[in-house]
């Protein structure tokens, strides 16, 4: 059996290289990796990190692109592609632009779709635009999908009952970050130092420019506080943050190699992150999380008492942040919480999910929380 498995950006290269290592290890099934390239040089990096040469490369990003355009371009690639190795499946994890139109142009085709992270919702169409509109599109098409955990399968089994394999696997970020452990964090420890990473489409323009602004007047007003931000390559935001946060206690950084950012928060004292992969990462690791989004599909990063929602609204950024530095029983509690996203053995289950689909081997049990 062929299995094609579609990533385009760095997150789902670190979910999905742990599910391409499991899927090559279970004989009967041959493997293809098809990188879009929707964000080139992140995916290069982290493609590189895990030792993953794509077996065939669409390099479709272009300066200035939007959703539309690059689903247009992965259409228009991968259908060809598709005619030409005719696999028994494709893969594709989360909420991308390449993962939408990869399922579109497998299911136009009767290929059947894997979704790896499925049943994610913010239920709001329009935040995070576009990836809430391609999450649900991804789980009406899909034919086997991966939940990562009882919120996600319970959102699935509300829209379509029936009708498809559900295997609820833990997030393959957990198996990711375990086998990308032992990185170094770039430059001395600074004695209270707080990630920063924000790059979402949502908060481009006059939304950034307050937050930027409500850091720097916050490590103005504490002394000791220091800000260290791996800034994402966009130029939108580049620019902006070159411009804005100027302060000899931020570091801007070039985005880091994953064992090197993991380094990093390990090492933090919080973050602060709009990012959703982190979000989940900064739990698995025993680190508050300030999550500046309005609406979150990560209900377990609230509800495990790690993170809080603080919205774009400056103010209760600053409040948090302000409450977090000086109190440290409750940085304690927001630590100490219980791993909401798997054991680590996430991509094994997806691979053996995807085994027993082509009738090889038993149904894998659901991960337990
Ligand atoms: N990441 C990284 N280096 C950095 C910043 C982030 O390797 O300098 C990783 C991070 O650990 C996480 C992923 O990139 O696994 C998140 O990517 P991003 O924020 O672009 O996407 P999202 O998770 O919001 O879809």
């Amino acid at each position: 059996m062929k299995i094609l498995v579609v990533m385009g950006t760095r997150p789902e290269a670190i979910k999905l290289a742990p599910v391409v290592d499991a899927l090559r290890r279970r004989k009967g099934l041959r493997t293809y990796v098809c990188a879009t390239a929707q964000h080139r040089e992140l995916l290069d990096q982290a493609l590189a990190l895990f030792g993953l040469k794509p077996d065939f490369d669409l390099d479709l990003m272009r300066a200035g692109q939007t959703p539309g355009a690059v689903a247009g371009r992965v259409t228009r690639s991968l259908g060809p592609l598709l005619g030409r190795l005719r696999p028994d499946m494709v893969v594709v994890q989360g909420d991308t632009t390449t993962a939408a139109a990869a399922a579109l142009c497998a299911a136009r085709r009767g290929i059947p779709v894997a979704h790896v992270e499925a049943g994610l919702r913010s239920f709001d169409f329009a935040d995070p635009c576009p990836e809430e509109l391609n999450r649900v599109l991804i789980d009406s098409i899909a034919s086997l999908a991966f939940p990562p955990t009882p919120a996600a399968r319970a959102n699935l089994a509300r829209e379509k009952p029936g009708g498809r394999l559900v295997i609820m696997t833990g997030n393959t970020v957990v198996d990711a970050l375990r086998s990308a452990e032992g990185g170094k964090a770039p430059g001395r420890r600074p004695s209270r130092e707080v990630l920063i990473t924000l790059h979402r489409r949502e908060i481009h323009g006059k939304p950034l420019r307050r937050i930027y602004k409500t850091l720097l007047e916050l490590v103005r007003r504490h002394e000791n506080l220091s800000f260290v931000y791996p800034v994402h390559p966009n130029p939108l935001i580049l620019k902006t943050a070159k411009r804005l946060l100027r302060h000899p206690r931020i570091r801007l950084l070039a985005p880091q190699p994953y064992p090197d950012f993991l380094a990093l928060l390990k090492r933090c004292l919080f973050v602060v992150t709009d990012s959703g992969g982190v979000q989940e990462e900064a739990v698995c690791l025993g680190k508050p999380v300030l999550v500046v989004r309005e609406k979150t599909e990560r209900p377990e990063v609230l509800s495990s008492g790690a993170g809080r929602l603080v919205g774009l609204d400056p103010q209760k950024l600053s409040f948090w942040t302000g409450r977090l530095l000086k109190d440290a029983a409750l940085r304690r509690r927001m630590s100490r919480v219980r791993n909401p996203y798997g054991d680590g053995r996430a991509s094994r289950r997806v691979a053996a999910g995807i085994a027993h689909w082509f009738g090889a081997g038993p149904k894998p049990g659901d991960w337990e929380p």
